[in-house]
């Protein structure tokens, strides 16, 4: 049984791209991954999540800004 990496334990496609059934686990924790497709990508892996975070912050961001920009009731 290996171990995938996978930020979410409720999904059925692990990050390395295999199909989770009920003979693999998945860990958030690198130090429990021991799938060699999972670990090759590794880097890849966070560098995706990174952006995506990234992705996810900048958005809030500009809704915080347009929500600021909107014109406020007490205004009129
Ligand atoms: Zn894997």
């Amino acid at each position: 049984m290996k171990t995938h990496f996978s930020y979410d334990d409720e999904i059925e496609q692990a990050q390395c791209g295999t199909w989770l059934g009920g003979f693999s686990s998945t860990s958030s924790d690198w130090a429990q991954v021991d799938c060699g497709a999972c670990l090759k990508q590794k880097a890849k892996i966070i560098a995706i999540h990174n952006t995506e975070e990234a992705a996810i912050v900048a958005q809030m961001g500009d809704m915080a800004d347009f929500m600021r920009n909107q014109p406020q009731e007490d205004d009129r």
